[in-house]
């Protein structure tokens, strides 16, 4: 893949060390944690403490908005401050929207200025107009007068510069070339690279931040198969924006950076969190922990070699290392486009009338219920999610032997379960003629599952005859390293009632590769087969990155898996057995079904994380609007801290809730604002009668009911 070195292993991008202050990013360095400051800036006193909380939790590099000159002068006091308390070495960034001329103060007291490409020189109109190659030129002409002063004041500072792109906050002057899209996305860093560079300063970090995974995956990767091919190895600061707060907040964050860093791109990151900074910390460094668990090979040095810094696309990219020893994958490319989303093409397989797997339906969930005992439970519970239409549409139930299945037959026969299908995970003493009984007596569809080994072609032949004699299905779970033993026996088999699994990479414990690339090369395998049974994604403690024992390790790790698959098209069922609770697994696999833009479930919240600009409470705000309209499935909001920034960066939002100016709120339908000024306490109310006007309301379900 020209932007990444495996998509099997984690082999790290190697890039150029870019010093902010004291800290390196990028080369050699670990993954660098950061945050950013919400207090007013001008409020200097909150503002330092503020930077001494976050630094005191771990936080390496801290942002701190400079929305105007004011501001940017009080950066001087501030890292003053910030240094005789004990933090000298922790670098401070100034956050530069709009205003050159701040940027050119923010630069004199801190070690890094970040600049938006968007709004540095360009007043954003949402004009629709077409530029001709003059007049575009021209803006870019524009643009090096603006940009350049402050280029080579880093320069002569020894400052760094972060060139950071939003989606959804493009110029005018992009959008009209490129859209809104990642393209435009990395144009529009590029523009701000030549420049930079045309000024001799290679001290240059770049992100492409996007509150939709899937579009901030995208972006990055068109990014470095650019820098790459041009030999441009500039460190990557990684975050998804806007990704709101509590668990969908965490989720987001995961799936955009995990993806990435699991393909070896990253050296610096932000979990935007719409609540205080200092809860996006532990998060960050989970993620950073797992990742760095995963790099393989040595670490290259690297320099920015002369050329254009745009090479077209499709160049032949820059030598990158091969992976080190350890398990291989049986394939050492996939044929996915890592540039656009496209879902894979599978069969489909009906388990009742209303439920299915397969091109046109949704990914379906999986509860797991370790013991029978536990069976009557699990289903009340699960017929509480299923009322509020997160329902688990399969339960799965390991079986460890004939006893054991003999049990469950007599358990099922008094539980009511709410749902479409069975899996029986089965133990490999447990032959065809123990199950006669139990398939006889099933009242639904089955699905049984199976790990069948490198030796096993004769067994998966006879297993699948069964199931399909029986009008049942087998889910095969094969390591991709014992495919290439079974493929005549599954090309002659073809499709019909199976589908394919990965509980673990074999031989466990293996060295190298993870579970993303473990499913990646299975899909890869059953593509070379023309084999186009559905996927299920199971989160193990055996695909985990590393199995952290607590809540929040399982949600980065179905994060990581699910949803970096989910971004890459792949997978139609999924399971999160590492949480033991089957219904708080169904809720998490809901949340990061959403989190992927998989399975919309309820509301959809866009938030930013909050800053020095925020006119009003964004946390309490957050919540506050969730209650009222959590269950608008399919509705997106926007609820964002500034008008300066806020309706660019709210991109794709059906609704937006927009801070105007103190205890003032602007209301967004998409970009258009529909209503100026409005009092804060009569905001909510108004938004909801706006979302009725436009046909997107409805009650929500009665408490009794839901
Ligand atoms: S939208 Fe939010 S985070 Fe962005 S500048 Fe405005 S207040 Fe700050």
């Amino acid at each position: 893949m020209p932007y990444c070195a495996s998509r099997f292993h984690t082999i790290r991008r190697p890039t150029v060390e870019v010093k902010v202050g004291s800290v390196g990013v990028g080369g050699a360095n670990p993954l660098r944690l950061q945050s950013m400051t919400t207090s007013d800036t001008q409020d200097i006193a909150a503002t330092v403490r503020q930077c001494i909380a976050l630094a005191e939790v771990g936080c390496e590099i801290v942002r701190i908005t400079a929305p105007n000159v004011a501001a940017a002068q009080c950066l001087r006091p501030i890292r003053a401050q910030f240094t005789a308390a004990g933090f000298g070495g922790v670098p401070l960034v100034a956050d530069i929207h709009f205003l050159p001329s701040a940027a050119m103060e923010a630069v004199e007291h801190v070690e890094k200025v970040r600049v938006n490409p968007r709004n540095y020189a360009d007043k954003k109109k949402f004009a629709a107009r077409e530029y001709t190659d003059a007049e575009y030129e021209r803006e870019l002409a524009r643009l090096h007068a603006a940009f350049s002063p402050l280029v080579r004041r880093c320069r002569e500072l020894g400052r760094a510069l972060r060139i950071g792109t939003n989606h959804g906050s493009l110029s005018d002057r992009i959008m009209n070339r490129f859209g809104d899209t990642p393209l435009g996305m990395v144009e529009s860093a590029l523009e701000f690279v030549r420049i930079a560079e045309s000024q001799g300063c290679h001290d240059l970090i770049l992100s492409m931040k996007a509150s939709n995974p899937k579009v901030m995956i995208q972006a990055y990767r068109l990014l470095v198969e650019r820098l790459d091919a041009a030999h441009r190895p500039y460190p990557l600061h990684l975050g998804v924006t806007e990704a709101g707060d509590g668990e969908d907040g965490r989720i987001k964050g995961a799936i955009g950076i995990g993806a990435l860093l699991l393909d070896g791109l990253g050296d610096t990151i932000r979990v935007s969190l719409t609540e205080d900074s200092v809860y996006e910390i532990p998060v960050a460094r989970a993620i950073a922990e797992k990742a760095m668990s995963q790099w393989e090979g040595p670490v290259i040095e690297h320099r920015i070699q002369d050329g254009p810094a745009a090479a077209p696309m499709g160049s032949p990219v820059a030598a990158l290392p091969s992976p080190v020893s350890g398990f291989r994958f049986p394939v050492s490319t996939d044929s996915i486009d890592p540039y656009h989303f496209t879902r894979r093409e599978t069969t489909t397989l009906r388990w009742s009338d209303r439920c299915a797997v397969g091109p046109d339906q949704p990914p379906r969930v999986i509860a797991r219920v370790a013991q029978p005992d536990g069976l009557a439970q699990a289903a009340a519970d699960l017929a509480a999610l299923a009322r509020q239409e997160t329902p688990a549409e399969g339960l799965l139930l390991p079986v460890s032997g004939p006893p054991a299945l003999a049990d469950l037959r007599r358990v099922l026969e008094t539980v009511d379960l709410p749902v479409e299908f069975l899996v029986l995970e089965l133990a490999a003493e447990i032959t065809l003629a123990d199950l006669a009984d139990f398939v006889a007596a099933s009242r639904g569809r089955l699905v049984l599952c199976r790990r069948f080994g490198a030796a096993a072609a004769g067994e998966l032949a006879a297993w699948a005859g069964f199931v399909r004699r029986h009008g049942h299905f087998l889910a095969l779970d094969l390591s991709p390293g014992e495919l290439p033993a079974l493929t005549d026996t599954l090309r002659a088999l073809g499709d019909d009632q199976l589908l394919f699994t990965l509980s673990g990479l074999q031989p466990p414990g293996a060295a190298g590769g993870h579970a993303l690339g473990g499913y990646r090369a299975l899909a890869e395998a059953l593509r070379r087969l023309g084999l186009r049974a559905p996927i299920w994604i199971r989160n193990t403690t055996a695909t985990a990155v590393r199995a952290d024992p607590d809540f929040l390790g399982r949600l980065l790790e179905a994060s990581f898996l699910t949803g970096g698959l989910l971004c890459d098209g792949l997978g139609d069922l999924l399971s999160i057995e590492t949480e033991a609770d089957p219904g708080r697994a169904t809720r998490l696999a809901y949340n990061v079904l959403q989190g992927a833009g998989a399975r919309i479930s309820k509301t959809e919240f866009v938030a930013c994380p909050s800053c020095g600009r925020t006119l009003f409470d964004l946390q309490t705000t957050t919540q506050r609007i969730r209650e009222k309209t959590g269950h608008l499935t399919g509705v997106k909001i926007a609820i964002m801290g500034c008008i300066v920034n806020g309706p660019g960066e709210m991109a794709d939002a059906d609704f937006g809730y927009v801070g105007g100016a103190p205890g003032r709120i602007n209301l967004y339908v998409g970009k258009d604002c529909v209503q100026y000024n409005l009092p804060q306490a009569e905001a909510d109310d108004r938004l909801i009668a706006l979302i009725k006007e436009h046909g997107r309301w409805r009650e929500p379900r009665p408490a009794a009911e839901a």
